[in-house]
């Protein structure tokens, strides 16, 4: 499923960014040309200008004049005396011909009013025009027509437009290559940004299906018990139904057991956790819950001991039944995981700065293997060696907790064997 998401959200992500750059290019790329073509039609202008003064000093148009003013080819000129062909244009190929033909074709067609001149005025007409009809110009043209004593002359300058045309061609295939990298490039992080924020969700799904096949399968081993000793019972004799009521009661316990864990546990992912924060004894916490267990302590024949600083602790602003929860989850994984005849050793330390929780066995301890896995949900270090009533869901309830108030647990070995926890606070 996730696989699919990935794809449409990368997809959908890359089309609309790829979308927005090809909008922009195009923008920014007809700005641009409609820039080159104005600067380059006002340069054909200006180049004009110093042409029509230069010829209005010249008495008599020389082939040496036309020549120069050709410039090694970027211009090619045609030039009518009183309507009558001048020579210069015989040294024009028959294309060029041709193309002078079109030239004057427009001329005449878009300017057919023409001004009236007196003798030594001079009038030019600047535009653009397609040598093979076509709706693209590709050259600028110049009539400049001049009165004189001798009568009536024109010239006609052209510009081809390819230099210019093969700028826009390079701007434009420079462009079409710099989108399609930055097309790539989008493409490539839509996927990974995409995989990335899917990432954490995948998690949390893989999680949660794992906790609720953990959390079928605990449930699962009371409710056999449960049913096969309500099917047993039908049939027992009255002393043997009321030891199957025992049984089936005591399951029937484990089970809410388990199902209040797991409660409290998706209450705590969900961040619906209610910490009820007032300023608490720590020391009374720890001592409450030493007594507490004192008698489990003596039944297993493990010493059970407790340090607390000598200098009072002042309160500090916690939640204490979720504190003291913590401390029974430790206490009670010390006294199952210690053999008899073993020690627990329960202690308060505050440096001033930081309040810590310590809680050290000299127990079987836990391998480095096993330090990091066992604050995740449902693991059991050695399912065999567990007793019943661990789920292995105390230490992910008191990390959620100890995470609830920004404090820190850990886990280390005890000198000479065992494991302690230890809650920062
Ligand atoms: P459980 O209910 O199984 O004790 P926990 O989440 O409290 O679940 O602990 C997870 C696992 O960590 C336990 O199954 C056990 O293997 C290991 N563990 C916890 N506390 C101790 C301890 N004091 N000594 C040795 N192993 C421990």
């Amino acid at each position: 499923m996730f696989q699919k998401v990935h794809v449409r959200l990368a997809a959908l992500c890359a089309g609309i960014t790829i979308f927005i750059l090809l909008v922009m290019s195009c923008g920014y790329l007809y700005i641009s040309e409609r820039g080159l073509r104005s600067s380059s039609y006002t340069s054909f202008q200006n180049d004009m200008e110093t042409l029509i003064s230069s010829l209005e000093q010249q008495t008599i148009i020389t082939h040496e004049w036309l020549t120069r003013i050709e410039d090694n080819g970027k211009y090619l000129i045609n030039v009518i005396d009183n309507g009558v062909p001048f020579l210069y244009n015989e040294r024009n190929t028959p294309e060029q011909k041709q193309l002078f033909e079109t030239a004057w074709d427009v001329y005449n067609r878009r300017f057919e009013v023409k001004p009236l001149l007196s003798a030594y005025d001079t009038w030019h007409m600047e535009y653009s025009f397609s040598s093979d009809g076509g709706k693209s110009s590709d050259y600028y043209a110049c009539v400049i027509t001049s009165e004189r004593n001798t009568g009536t002359f024109q010239v006609m300058i052209l510009c081809s437009m390819e230099p210019l045309l093969a700028q826009i061609r390079t701007q434009r295939f420079l462009f079409l290559g710099l989108n399609v990298l930055a097309s790539a490039a989008l493409a490539l992080f839509s996927w990974y940004f995409t995989r990335q924020l899917l990432r954490p969700l995948e998690e949390n799904q893989r999680q949660q299906n794992q906790f609720i096949a953990s959390a079928s399968h605990e449930l699962r081993t009371p409710l056999a018990v449960i049913l096969s000793c309500a099917s047993a019972s039908m049939r027992a004799s009255r002393e043997e139904q009321t030891h199957f009521l025992e049984s089936i009661h005591s399951e029937g316990l484990r089970m809410s057991r388990l199902i209040d864990d797991m409660l409290l546990l998706t209450r705590a992912g969900d961040y619906r956790w209610t910490i009820r924060k007032e300023p608490a004894e720590l020391d009374t916490l720890l001592l409450d819950t030493f007594e507490a267990f004192e008698p489990v302590a003596a039944e297993r024949s493990i010493r059970l001991l407790i340090r607390l600083p000598e200098e009072a602790v002042p309160p500090v602003l916690c939640d204490p039944e979720r504190i003291r929860q913590v401390l029974s989850i430790l206490l009670h994984n010390a006294l199952s995981y210690t053999p008899e005849g073993g020690c627990v050793r329960l202690s308060l330390i505050s440096d001033g700065k930081t309040v810590k929780y310590q809680v050290a066995d000299n127990g079987i301890g836990i391998s480095d293997r096993e330090k990091k896995k066992i604050f995740e949900r449902f693991y059991r270090a050695d399912r065999a060696r567990s007793e019943k009533g661990h789920f292995g869901l105390g230490l992910c309830i008191a990390a959620e907790i100890v995470h609830a108030h920004r404090g820190r647990i850990l886990v280390s070995d005890t000198p000479g064997g065992g494991s302690t926890f230890t809650i920062v606070l």
